[in-house]
């Protein structure tokens, strides 16, 4: 991450981070140029989610089924069972493919 001098706009150095909390840090900060010589304060702030974590994707898909309705969620309930013989068949597919292997010439 770049910082840059807010007095004279050469780079900065981050020579300190404070984590105040997860989404929050200050970043003590060091102009580059010594003739200028300005140290200053910056703050890193968590602004908003581009595409959810993964690791919480199926936290998520657990959540919204609990608050689906009785019929929705037995739809939802064949549609992931079909998926996953969808996916029994792709991984079954995959084990009797034949293992080869690339040499390359010396
Ligand atoms: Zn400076």
């Amino acid at each position: 991450m770049r910082v840059m001098c807010t007095e004279c706009g050469q780079l900065g150095r981050i020579t300190k981070t404070n984590r105040m909390t997860a989404g929050v840090a200050n970043l003590y900060c060091q102009c580059t140029d010594a003739s200028c010589g300005h140290s200053w304060v910056s703050t890193l702030a968590y602004s908003h989610t581009l595409s959810p974590s993964a690791k919480r994707a199926s936290d998520m898909a657990m959540n919204l089924a609990r608050g689906l309705s009785p019929e929705a969620h037995g739809s939802l309930c064949h549609s992931v069972n079909e998926r996953q013989q969808q996916l029994n068949v792709l991984a079954a597919q995959e084990l009797d493919k034949p293992v080869v292997t690339l040499r390359r010439a010396v």
